[in-house]
């Protein structure tokens, strides 16, 4: 091991530190007291080694001397400082230099008396030529003292050193028995979790690691409860992963997964020139049987749908998803010709239309689909400006919205039936975006105005009133009917603004009417169901009446059946609140939309209009006959006033008055009239009235009015 690899393992590890100095402190402890014994006999051997060497260089004095008495003339010399000698034989006590502090007497000879570091009184026995002599000396032990000093350090130093042999032994053994194993533990399971966290296997490696085997068991363990934890994570992933991308019922990819699917789909297409259709699918009146048999068998119904689609399509090439409620689309790949994807929607279309039997219900339901091609229907242009991936989504996209308004034109054409998107269709959407374009400015440069088609009381002739329809003056494209602008209003959220300005020229126009003398008229405006849902209704019409002034029985709101149906709960409470405030409530298209009776009951409607379309064939369609009959009955069974809508000629205007219709507006009586058209119209109408009424009071009197004779009635 090198030096500095075992330096840095004493410095960084606390344990070997401590070790390391504990080792150490024990040994110099230890052998520190095995020397003071040692030192103190080193002491003896000094002192008696000095002792007999003055004892010796005394007797050498003595020997000089003639007389026992002439000790005291001695002089002090060496390591002799003085002394006090007892001669046993005579008696007598003589003494020289520097006088001891102990006696000399024979109970003490060997006692030594340590005066100062460089003094000591020794007692001695001396045989000498004058007999048997007990010294006391005075000695000079710096010599002693030194050597005592120099043997310490000696003894000290070695202590030293064999301390930091000890304790360097005992860092070596700490390294090589404690921190290179745990080093190569530390190794082991840096490597298990660069290698993907793996458990730690007991084998030949790691025999020599046997006091880590709790720590591999505690990893190991850690590792697997970590492995099953990643697992549960990861599938809860993949379910939560599933949910977001599929619809929970039918277990069909939804949108998300679609929008998904079709980004990758485009380039592919393109890049190996395969074309593929997409199918945009709609149940005809999905609404009406979710609504009449509930959400269970709303539900039934798509699941069975579903299944049918998935069924006739090869469920590894081509993809079936559920957009919405009913809306699914199916996208098949590798379109061989045209006239196959024709086929396939035939197919769909008669697949859809079987009947579906459910807790004893036979439901027979129909299904529009929009088609769509890819690349030829999607415009190929790639602009420098978007990335790739932006310009997939943008293809995507297009080719979504071609197949919708290829569907929405199925819809319209009849429903049960599709349509693949053509040119015209797209020069359509060209128009409908300009529309909406242009929409914006037409607001606020004033381009619209409030047209008013009269209805008049079938039964008395009276003029009771008119339906506002509002007229679009466009600058380049002349008049635009409302039939093509008030969806595009209502798409773009500006029909709020816009029905707001309509019921504001409404009410001051019928105020208008009155102050020119012409009488107290009703006005009925049309509601969209944009309005209900997004605008603020309710405040929005009490505030035009307080702007206005116009009392609120004056005015009458009619609304779609669909626009009732979105919301219905809401709806019903904002209708109730506007009824209460003796507001007048008209549904229109009435037979055209669900006629849910059971709404109808929990409606307060005033007014039912029946549909133009049913009043158009009256005369032929014996069908539109039962329907307004039914509609008439309906009205007088709930006690509303019923309108005849659409009403073209003489014997239309002949067969409701018979069956008791109340009003009539149409064609017929008048087209929607600008509104001092309109005014001029109420005058010579009422006018011819008087005169008529006048006439047929002195010849038969009745209160029919005879209305084909009236000015305005086209077949008068
Ligand atoms: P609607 O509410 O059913 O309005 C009646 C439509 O029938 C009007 O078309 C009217 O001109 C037309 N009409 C009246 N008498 C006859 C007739 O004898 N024969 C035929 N074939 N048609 C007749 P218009 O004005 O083009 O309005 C179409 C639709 O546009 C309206 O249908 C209504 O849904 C919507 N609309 C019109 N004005 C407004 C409005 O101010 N606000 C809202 N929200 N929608 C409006
Ligand atoms: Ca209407
Ligand atoms: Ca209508």
């Amino acid at each position: 091991m090198q030096f500095k690899a075992l330096f840095n393992v004493a410095q960084r590890s606390h344990s070997a530190r401590s070790v390391v100095l504990w080792m150490f402190a024990a040994v110099l402890v230890v052998q520190g007291l095995l020397f003071i014994p040692n030192l103190w006999l080193y002491e003896d051997d000094l002192m008696g080694v000095l002792t007999s060497a003055e004892q010796e260089k005394l007797n050498a004095q003595f020997e000089r001397l003639d007389n026992v008495q002439q000790i005291s003339g001695l002089r002090a010399q060496g390591r002799l400082l003085g002394a006090t000698v007892y001669s046993v034989a005579s008696g007598d006590t003589l003494d020289f230099g520097r006088i001891p502090s102990l006696a000399p007497t024979l109970g003490d000879i060997g006692t030594t008396q340590i005066r100062s570091a460089a003094e000591a009184d020794v007692v001695w026995h001396q045989d000498s030529p004058f007999g048997d002599l007990i010294v006391s000396a005075q000695l000079d032990i710096t010599g002693v003292r030194s050597e005592l000093q120099a043997y310490a350090l000696r003894l000290l130093s070695s202590a030293i050193l064999v301390s930091l042999f000890v304790a360097v032994i005992s860092l070596l053994s700490a390294s090589h028995y404690f921190h290179e194993p745990f080093k190569r533990v530390v190794e082991l399971l840096r490597r298990s979790r660069l290698e993907g966290v793996k458990e730690i296997k007991r084998d030949e490696e790691l025999q020599d690691l046997d006091e880590f085997s709790g720590l591999f068991d505690e990893y190991n363990c850690m590792i697997t409860k970590q492995r099953e934890a990643g697992l549960q994570l990861k599938l809860k992933q993949q379910t939560l992963e599933y949910q977001a991308h599929h619809c929970m019922l039918t277990q069909l990819p939804n949108r998300l997964k679609f929008d998904e699917e079709i980004k990758r789909v485009v380039p592919d297409a393109l890049e190996s020139d395969q074309p593929f259709a997409l199918f945009l699918l709609d149940i005809d009146n999905f609404k009406f049987f979710n609504d009449q048999y509930g959400h269970d068998v709303g539900d039934q119904m798509v699941l069975e749908l579903a299944r049918r689609l998935q069924g006739m399509m090869r469920s590894d090439v081509d993809m079936v998803a559920r957009l919405d409620g009913d809306e699914f689309v199916v996208l098949q790949r590798d379109v061989v010709d045209v006239e196959s994807t024709h086929e396939v929607a035939r197919r769909m279309l008669s697949v859809l239309s079987q009947p579906i039997e459910y807790r004893g219900f036979t439901l027979k339901t129909t299904a529009s689909i929009g088609v769509s091609f890819f690349p030829d229907d999607v415009t190929l242009h790639q602009d420098g400006s978007t990335d790739e991936s932006q310009h997939w989504a943008i293809m995507a996209e297009e080719i979504l919205n071609n197949a919708s308004v290829a569907l929405q034109e199925a819809k319209n054409a009849g429903r049960g039936t599709f349509l693949v998107f053509n040119e015209a269709m797209r020069r359509r959407i060209t128009e409908r975006m300009r529309i909406e374009e242009d929409l914006k400015t037409a607001l606020i440069e004033g381009q619209f105005e409030v047209f008013y088609q009269p209805k008049v009381n079938m039964q008395t002739g009276e003029a009771i009133g008119s339906e506002a329809l509002v007229r679009w003056h466009h600058p380049t494209m002349g008049n635009i009917r409302p039939d093509v602008f008030i969806p595009v209003a209502e798409e773009s959220g500006l029909i709020i603004p816009l029905g707001e300005w309509i019921l504001k020229t409404a009410c001051q126009d019928t105020l208008r009417l009155r102050e020119m003398g012409i009488g107290n008229l009703q006005v009925a405006v049309n509601i969209s169901a944009v309005q209900f849902t997004g605008g603020d209704l309710l405040p929005m019409v009490q505030r035009t009446l307080d702007e206005t002034g116009l009392e609120p029985s004056l005015l009458e709101l009619e609304i779609t059946e669909s626009a009732v149906m979105h919301d219905p709960e809401d709806v019903i409470r904002s209708l109730h609140e506007l009824s209460r405030n003796g507001i007048g409530l008209a549904i229109d298209d009435f037979g055209t939309g669900y006629s849910s009776l059971a709404y109808l009951k929990r409606f307060p409607v005033d007014t039912l209009k029946i549909d133009r379309a049913f009043i158009k064939d009256i005369s032929r369609d014996s069908d539109d006959v039962v329907i307004v009959e039914a509609v008439l009955g309906l009205g007088k069974h709930f006690g509303l006033k019923v309108v005849a809508e659409g009403v073209e000629d003489n014997e239309q205007l002949d067969f409701l008055r018979r069956q008791g219709c109340d009003i009539a507006q149409g064609y017929h009586l008048s087209p929607p009239l600008a509104f001092d058209q309109y005014a001029a119209w109420l005058e010579d109408w009422n006018r011819e009235r008087a005169k008529i009424t006048a006439g047929q009071e002195a010849a038969e009197p009745s209160s029919v009015v005879q209305l084909h004779r009236l000015p305005g009635g086209r077949s008068a």
